[in-house]
């Protein structure tokens, strides 16, 4: 039997979304508990699968069903495609298994032919309608089927305006709009060289492709990358009879959700304009009313609306975003799916569902998306400094966060600016979707029109990034990069201040003050601590950064990389006459310079951690990224080492690598000069006596861990230099004091010889940074200049440097503790490269069996939700 690629919205529930998308699962479910849905069909996420591997066309089986199901619509609704009685009229929308707002197609009131138009305009007897239905559908299908571009009629709409003297798109009349029907229709001659289609069916498929293809378009492809959203996945289509909300000022349309969603405060939140259809709540075009204000105008519909959202809230147990439609005064439910959210509205929400006795704690903790967690542990604004500021405007404060930065009036200069490292405020009159490149590196967006469920909005909040919408007094000048507010004009370039939750609009920049876990963010994470299994440990190289990944839950730290400890100017120098000594000897005496440095920090982490575990990792990197470059520099070391300077640079010259990332590195160093690795024990275990001696209750027990093994015997002799030096140490202290010498795991014969070195080792962490270089063969410092194109061939979805590459990376580490763990049961195990702190990755870690992830600070509480959701979603002992 032939497989189904077309449900009627009847046939179909929310279950269902991996197959019918969420759009269309939840349109099917809607039917399902009888709310007023405009009835229609969706066609599968496997057709636009198929209609892909087919070389981008639509199978005779598939047409055959659409074929179909046309008929079964049009029965259903008692409508035809282009009837001159009843003429059926039909908006054609994606639908992913994820929501992806705004990033796929839409078209509205195809089935439109010049005749169709002229039986709307008489039976309806409001020919302003049918002329604003058909110039709308002119223009989508043109921009959406067709690619011509929408710029040509927004000038054509503009010149029509100005010609009327009007300033408001609802002041056309019927015959202006009949014009302008006419201009594009010419206007869409002239761009493609036929005419403009008029048969209904040609519309449809036209449009469904559309569709199908927009999933491949270049904006989709960058939010599914940031969304973790696979591209085998595909879109389904939806087909569905089209309510009217811009037949007169009886109808309307909006878009509303069932709490805030910048706040998560319980309560009606959304937008309604009368006498307009969808597209101009979301894109911005008109700066519509407060949903409040639906009651006054359509009582009845506003009372059943209610009512719908309490329903749809309670059915599906999250906040709902929603999407409907006043047709004359009847109420039509068009979309409804689980809100985005800002990260505090997301808490916020979790713990009131609990509180509600919707949810329970676990399903609280799950509900999260942790990537959205970091906007709240970013800087917010000095309340002080706040204060003191006037705003030069207030706008909507459509997405939480306080941004400073250079103006700039474009996606493309944001990005150009961004990749040179400024900070910038992309200022629009308003945002499409083609922006999303420019929003993503922006520290802000300010947008002139545009209202809370705008693109802007809806996007920047999924994004976590500070937007402020819809500031009127803007008067804006993108052709001179320029824009006037509060009596001041800026120009690219010029600093701004943004706050996503007042509005407010400032000159300048206002200081900012770090953030803290408190209220629901600490109640939430309490929770998540009692769920997961996983420990969260962080990658800390200053007491500094220890204390601040203390405050957000750290349990120790994984990783301190030793050589960051030497960026300061007076500890570099001493490092560098380490680098140019010619024997032991002259190593040696520098080494004792260095020395006090390392103990103190590490004495001064240890205080930091309270007792918890603290893994110092050995130097690293190869020697020459430290020697001095400039000839000031070259001299003043040249004369400290009583060497002559040309000395000095062919010491510096010996030091050069081919391959410095495969080269004289990690343990490498301490197999050639084993004083670094006895100087560095000597800091670790002397810093530990003496923290252990002012705390008695601690139970100091520091973890050494050696570099980049790939061979057992390596490991092995760096370990002796190590084991002989601390025990010496702690003879000499006259005290008892652990200690233990373990591993990073990140070359892949480490994995591969695991059993041999866990004989040896008292623990592995995996530096899935160096292991995913070495398991590609792609150089970490240079990955970046083909990974786009890699991305563009499909080849990759995400970068392997940030996503853990499941696998084969991922297949490595499995090996590693398969082969490591049974021949040393007491072998701990962790992660300290950049994936700890990733959510996909720190899953995979839980259900591998880890025992701790590390991560920078600020990744620390989002490890930690991701650790719980692993737990909750997977359970180990
Ligand atoms: C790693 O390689 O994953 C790691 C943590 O070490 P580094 O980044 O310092 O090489
Ligand atoms: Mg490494």
């Amino acid at each position: 039997m032939a497989r189904k690629w077309v449900y009627l919205f009847k046939e179909g529930d929310a279950g269902m979304r991996e197959l019918l998308g969420g759009k269309g699962a939840n349109l099917a479910e809607m039917t399902k508990i009888g709310l007023p849905v405009p009835q229609g069909f969706t066609i599968t996420t496997e057709a636009c699968t198929q209609y892909y591997e087919d070389g981008k066309t639509i199978n005779d089986e598939i047409r055959e069903q659409i074929d179909a199901h046309i008929l079964k619509m049009e029965e259903i609704t008692g409508k035809k495609f282009g009837d001159h009685e009843n003429p059926l009229l039909v908006s054609v929308r994606s639908g992913a298994r994820a929501s992806m707002p705004g990033m796929m197609d839409t078209i509205l009131n195809l089935g439109l032919n010049e005749d169709v138009v002229r039986v709307l305009a008489e039976k309806s007897n409001n020919p302003r309608w049918a002329w604003d239905c058909y110039r709308r559908f002119i223009q989508m299908y043109s921009d959406v089927v067709m690619e011509v571009g929408k710029k040509y009629f927004e000038e054509l709409i503009d010149e029509m305006k100005a010609k009327k003297g009007v300033t408001q798109d609802v002041d056309l009349t019927a015959e202006d709009l009949h014009e302008l029907a006419e201009q594009f229709k010419a206007e869409y001659k002239s761009k493609i060289g036929s005419d403009f289609p008029s048969d209904p069916k040609e519309q449809l498929y036209g449009a469904i492709m559309a569709v199908f293809r927009s999933w491949d378009n270049p904006r989709a492809n960058v939010y599914r990358r940031d969304n973790d959203i696979p591209y085998s996945w595909g879109t389904a289509v939806n087909v569905q009879s089209m309510a009217f909300g811009n037949m007169g000022d009886d109808c309307g349309t909006g878009v509303a959700f069932t709490r805030d969603p910048g706040t998560g405060a319980k309560g009606l939140f959304g937008e309604f304009l009368t006498n307009a259809q969808g597209e101009d709540v979301v894109a911005g075009v008109r700066t519509p009313m407060h949903i409040n204000e639906m009651e006054q105008k359509f009582p009845e519909a506003f009372k059943q609306f209610t009512e719908v959202c309490q329903i749809l809230e309670k059915h599906y147990r999250d906040m709902q975003d929603m999407e409907f439609t006043v047709e004359h005064g009847k109420l039509y439910m068009l979309q409804t799916r689980n809100g985005k959210r800002t990260a505090q509205a997301a808490l916020k929400i979790a713990c009131d569902l609990v509180d509600e006795g919707m949810r329970t704690e676990e399903e609280a903790v799950a509900m999260i998306d942790p990537r959205n967690l970091d906007t709240l542990l970013h800087p917010q604004f000095d309340q002080k400094a706040l204060k003191a500021a006037t705003p030069l405007g207030k706008g909507l404060g459509a997405s939480p966060g306080a941004a400073c930065g250079k103006v700039v009036f474009t996606a493309d200069d944001a990005e150009v600016w961004a990749a040179r490292g400024e900070k910038v405020i992309l200022v629009r009159l308003e945002t499409s979707p083609e922006d999303i490149t420019g929003m993503k590196v922006a520290q802000g967006i300010l947008t002139v029109r545009g209202g809370m469920t705008s693109h802007a909005a809806v996007v920047a909040r999924g994004m976590g990034t500070c937007c402020v919408s819809g500031l009127g007094d803007i008067v804006m000048d993108e052709a001179n990069k320029k824009f006037t507010l509060g009596g001041k004009t800026f120009h690219e370039g010029d600093f701004i201040s943004l706050d996503g939750s007042t509005g407010n609009v400032y000159d300048g920049v206002i200081p900012t003050v770090d953030a803290s876990i408190a209220g629901e963010f600490g109640r939430i994470m309490a929770w998540a601590d009692k769920y997961r299994k996983l420990a969260v440990r962080t990658n800390a190289d200053t007491p500094q950064d220890a204390k601040k990944a203390r405050e957000l839950g750290a349990e120790g730290i994984g990783l301190c990389r030793t050589e960051h400890m030497f960026f300061d100017p007076e500890r570099i120098f001493a490092f560098r006459e380490m680098i140019v000594s010619d024997t032991k000897e002259e190593r040696e005496e520098a080494l004792e310079k260095i020395l006090p440095y390392q103990q103190g920090d590490f004495e001064a982490l240890y205080e930091a951690l309270e007792g918890n575990p603290v893994t110092i990792r050995f130097l690293d990197p190869p020697l020459h990224e430290f020697v001095p470059q400039e000839e000031e520099e070259i001299e003043k070391l040249a004369k400290a080492k009583n060497k002559s300077v040309q000395e000095i640079k062919d010491i510096i010259t010996s030091l050069h690598e081919f391959n410095p990332m495969m080269g004289h590195r990690g343990l490498r160093l301490a197999v050639t000069y084993p004083e670094i690795a006895v100087m560095q024990t000597k800091a670790v275990i002397r810093a530990a006596i003496n923290v252990q001696k002012k705390h008695p209750d601690w139970k100091m027990n520091p973890e050494i861990m050696i570099p980049l093994t790939s061979e057992v015997k390596e490991f092995n002799v760096v370990k002796k230099v190590v084991v002989e030096t601390a025990d010496e140490e702690i003879k000499k202290a006259g005290v008892n004091l652990a200690y233990q010498v373990g591993t990073m795991v990140e070359i892949p014969r480490a994995c591969l010889t695991a059993d041999e070195i866990a004989k040896n080792a008292d623990f592995f962490c995996f530096g899935t940074n160096d292991l995913t270089q070495m398991t590609f063969g792609f150089s970490r410092d240079d990955a970046g200049k083909f990974l786009n194109a890699y991305y563009d061939n499909k080849i990759f979805e995400s970068d392997p440097f940030a996503k853990l590459d499941q696998v084969g990376v991922g297949k490595l580490m499995k090996m590693a503790i398969e082969l490591g763990k049974p021949v040393n049961p007491h072998l701990h195990v962790g992660i300290c490269g950049e994936h700890g702190g990733d959510p996909s990755s720190v899953e995979f870690c839980h259900d591998i069996g880890l025992d701790y992830v590390s991560c920078s600070p600020f990744r620390v509480p989002v490890a930690r939700l991701a650790a719980a959701q692993a737990q909750i979603k997977n359970p180990r002992k």
